[in-house]
């Protein structure tokens, strides 16, 4: 990895540089050591030592191909912590040794309404971290390597009290909860349940107890109760009981489904208080059947939910700072990233893997 001390502080003009890292040179492969090129650093560009990359059940989506039109080769990760080697000359957010961080987006296309509304998340045109074309046709590599250019726009900073291990996972998981919580209004006097006690679920139960409100996870099994509870939850209770359903029955105003594979959304809905929300952020590969009788009768809303703009990513990393809140995570080198994703798929982990960039 480069040393931050060592780079020119401004560069209009660079060539393109070698990156190292790990790809899935096709779909259901492993990953595997990968060398790619880096673009030249642009005016408004900034170029990033990683330091860290959290690993993503996205990631793992992704190089399966299980969501379709994947590119290949694939450096996957889009929850990057590093600290800036250099800027292009009409940077003006950053500076040569700022701690950042890297979400899921590198590029939109700064007009539509989405973007001037601060969702680029939504914008029909933004570009993904990995597995996407930029607007110079060139594949995007995440930060499963050594280093990332990206517009300063899309960089975000780190704020001093978070190390920049557990910053990674907030750049997708953090945000990825954040962002509905905010929107459906949780806080105190309301009633939130979060669906899966992993990387996502784990990030929602932390930061759904900072907003104040009363928060109850709902996981396959009890074996990760004591953990739930430590996080700040209020109640943790086994979805495969279903005991859990009736005892349950119209409690929630929030429901928060971060779930990877295909669950029975009619049970969860029945959950929901007249007038809540369920909101899916997990994003399994097949369809869900749907009753209408789900959502007619409480007047239910279901509703879905993808990362969060750059400004409000910005908002979650200084409310996570300002309240103490951080991912648990596990730190693995890049050489048993293999192994992570299995265990990731076994829902083995506690509750974020990160990549230690030093291992590359
Ligand atoms: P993760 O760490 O693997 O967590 C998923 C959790 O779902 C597991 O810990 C497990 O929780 C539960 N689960 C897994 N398989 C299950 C099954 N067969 N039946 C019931 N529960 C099961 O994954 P993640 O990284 O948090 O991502 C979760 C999902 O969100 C993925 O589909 C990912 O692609 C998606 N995602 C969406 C966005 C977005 O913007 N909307 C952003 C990032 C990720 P328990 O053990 O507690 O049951
Ligand atoms: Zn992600």
């Amino acid at each position: 990895m480069s040393n931050p001390s060592a780079a020119s502080s401004t560069l209009t003009e660079s060539a393109p540089q070698t990156a190292h890292g790990y790809a899935a040179m096709s779909a259901k492969a492993p990953l595997v050591p990968f060398t790619f090129e880096r673009r030249a650093l642009r005016p408004k560009d900034v170029a990033i030592d990683i330091q860290f990359c959290g690993i993503c059940h996205s990631d793992i989506h992704q190089a399966r191909d299980e969501w379709g039109a994947s590119i290949f080769p694939m450096v996957p990760g889009h929850e990057i912590a590093g600290v800036v080697t250099a800027v292009g000359d009409e940077v003006t957010k950053y500076k040569v040794g700022d701690r950042v961080g890297v979400g899921c987006l590198v590029d939109s296309d700064r007009s539509c309404p989405q973007c001037q509304r601060d969702h680029e998340q939504y914008c029909a045109r933004s570009v993904a971290t990995y597995n996407a074309l930029g607007f110079d046709g060139q594949p995007t590599m995440g930060g499963y390597s050594d280093h990332i250019v990206v517009d300063e726009h899309f960089v975000l900073r780190i704020p001093d009290s978070i190390p920049l291990d557990r910053a990674a996972p907030l750049l997708c998981a953090g945000i990825t909860l954040y962002s509905p919580l905010r929107h459906w209004n949780a806080g105190p006097g309301t009633k939130v349940a979060i669906v899966g006690l992993g990387g996502l679920g784990h990030m929602g139960v932390k930061l759904a107890h900072a907003m104040g409100a009363k928060v109850t996870v709902l996981s396959h099994s009890l074996s990760k109760k004591s953990d739930g509870l430590a996080m700040g939850a209020d109640e943790f209770y086994a979805t495969s009981d279903p005991e859990t359903f009736k005892k349950l029955a119209g409690s929630f105003d929030l429901i928060i489904n971060t779930v990877s594979a295909n669950i029975d959304w009619n049970a969860y809905l029945s959950l929901l208080k007249v007038e809540g929300h369920m909101v899916v952020v997990g994003a399994p590969e097949k369809p869900v059947p749907l009753s209408a009788f789900s959502l007619i009768g409480g007047r239910r809303s279901l509703a879905g939910s993808m990362i969060g703009g750059i400004r409000e990513t910005q908002e979650m990393l200084d409310f996570c700072a300002e309240h103490g809140v951080v991912p648990e995570i596990e730190i693995t080198p890049m050489e048993k990233v293999n192994e992570a994703w299995e265990r990731v798929m076994k829902s083995d982990v506690r509750y974020r893997f990160v990549i230690d960039m030093a291992t590359l």
